[in-house]
């Protein structure tokens, strides 16, 4: 149902308020902590942002979400003061609003439909969710929090990443029970794991999590299904009815030039992993073994949010000078426009249209440099996007005592490989049917970005959304 707008101020005044800014960190201080970027709306910018919306007839904002949440309504609630009633609107249709409205690429969806946007600057969908959810964590009891009465069907969950915190939200509140197993010792996938403190603190998913527990969601953590217990186990001898399986798309890919065994040179996974999950940023807290570059260059090769955050991160653990090598332009750099407008604040120097050839050894095995070259876009490639091509004698080395290479990552075969008759595709991706996210094997169904190759947070929710639905009419209906 749509609240009945209280907005006394003309469709007209409002292409003229301002969106209203994001409080942040100073860059020079944020540059070497570890505490978050962003600082969030108060609830005056919070009311001021939301009296932008022009409450759309037809919300293209909601068509463009892939899990549907109801812009309009929750704005409309913000505008009525009515915080919770908001958390729980958005809460329909997103069980991780603190998250998404953190990292979801909101340019791409909500805020690119945003008609405001066309003409103006956009609303500030993402800042207003994220005000919502962090409002709502305040002020939440854990007790309240609904459950619907039991189905008596179990369902497994394989991975603990948005994809598979989605799915798991979703069919607990339709009353299935529903137990998360995940590899990790930590539940959260690349949320814990890969995005840094400074842009998802490991606090807000934790309290997400902690609310999907109270709506009755059983996670187990240390399994890797695949090797302590199979698919089949789980359905044949545990008596799960359904599983959903979202491992996402965590195996590195490397370069294949010369000196990439070279110490100093480490995956964005290992490395992001150490710093966040292992905590290397709270040394001597934790002592997690990490090469230390204080004051030494640091360079990480690629143009996506997980080179950025590894960079960032290298910047904050004290590096003399941190780089991007990206063998395109900026143009084409996938990372998100505020990432990267918040790395260049922060003293990261980007050398676009560059790439490495070869690491350059001290001869003891230990990485000195990079040997690049520049680059000029020729076509377009498979992608669409201009192909980057050498530049004939621009070859230039580059101090460095660490490179992390994040051009990419690939499918983890181990559910793949012990689960019979599971469909998958030439490059390792589990096969699953794009609306009802079924597999090859009944019952079991596969979703995020084990399906899709890496992609974003909101899509692999999506799949989430999409599968919990179709397990559900599984269940009830008996028919595959
Ligand atoms: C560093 C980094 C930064 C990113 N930044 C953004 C961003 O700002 N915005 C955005 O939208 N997207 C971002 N992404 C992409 C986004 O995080 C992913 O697309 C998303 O997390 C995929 O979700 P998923 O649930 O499919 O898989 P994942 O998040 O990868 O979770 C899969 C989980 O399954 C577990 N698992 C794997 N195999 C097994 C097994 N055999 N048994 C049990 N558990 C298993 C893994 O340990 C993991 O916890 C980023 C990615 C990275 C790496």
């Amino acid at each position: 149902m749509t609240t009945k707008s209280l907005n006394p101020l003309p469709l007209k005044e409002r292409m003229k308020v301002p969106r209203q800014h994001m409080p942040e960190q100073a860059a020079q201080l944020r540059a070497t902590n570890f505490t978050e970027v962003n600082l969030g709306y108060s609830t005056e910018l919070a009311r001021q942002e939301a009296a932008r919306c022009l409450e759309c007839a037809k919300p293209a904002c909601t068509q463009d979400c892939p899990v549907g949440v109801k812009v309009k309504d929750f704005v409309q609630l913000i505008m009525a003061g009515d915080f919770l009633g908001a958390a729980a609107k958005i809460r329909e249709d997103n069980v991780l609003p603190a998250i998404t409205g953190r990292v979801c690429p909101q340019e791409d969806h909500c805020e690119g439909g945003c008609l405001m946007g066309k003409k103006v600057q956009s609303l500030g969908i993402g800042y207003l969710e994220r005000f919502v959810a962090d409002y709502e964590q305040r002020h939440m009891d854990l007790n309240k929090v609904p459950k619907a009465p039991p189905t008596g069907k179990k369902i497994a969950i394989v991975g603990s990443g948005p994809s598979g915190l989605t799915a798991a939200g979703d069919l607990v509140q339709r009353g299935h029970r529903v137990h998360v197993f995940e590899a990790l010792h930590e539940v959260g996938g690349v949320l814990v794991y890969g995005i840094p403190e400074f842009r998802l603190p490991k606090q807000i998913i934790r309290e997400q999590v902690d609310y999907m527990r109270a709506m009755g969601v059983e996670f187990e953590t240390d399994v890797v299904v695949g090797r302590t217990v199979t698919i089949d186990e789980l359905m044949e001898e545990e008596g799960y009815d359904a599983v959903f399986i979202a491992t996402g798309a965590g195996l590195p890919q490397f370069m294949g030039i010369p000196g990439e065994h070279l110490n100093g040179v480490y995956s964005a996974n290992e490395f992001l992993t150490r710093i966040n999950l292992m905590h290397a940023y709270e040394f001597p807290r934790y002592d997690e073994p990490m090469l230390d570059f204080a004051g030494k260059n640091v360079a990480v090769i690629g143009g996506g949010n997980t080179a950025l955050d590894a960079i960032r991160s290298a910047l904050r653990l004290g590096a003399g000078k941190a780089y991007v090598l990206y063998r395109r332009s900026e143009t084409e750099m996938p990372a998100r426009a505020e990432e990267v407008k918040h790395a260049r604040q922060e003293g990261i120097d980007f050398q676009v249209l560059t790439a490495p050839v070869e690491f350059l050894s001290d001869g003891n095995g230990w990485l000195t440099g990079a040997r690049c070259m520049r680059m000029e876009l020729g076509e377009p490639d498979a992608s669409g996007r201009r192909r980057p091509v050498p530049i004939a004698g621009s070859e230039f080395d580059l101090p460095l005592s660490v490179a992390v290479i994040a051009i990419g990552t690939s499918a983890n075969p181990i559910v793949q490989s012990t689960t019979p008759g599971l469909a998958t595709n030439k490059r390792g991706y589990i096969s699953a049917d794009e609306t009802t996210q079924r597999t090859s094997r009944k019952g079991v169904f596969a979703g995020g970005d084990i399906v899709t190759g890496s992609a974003t947070v909101i899509l692999a929710m999506g799949a989430g959304r999409r599968a919990a639905k179709s397990i559900d009419e599984y269940l009830t209906s008996g028919t595959w």
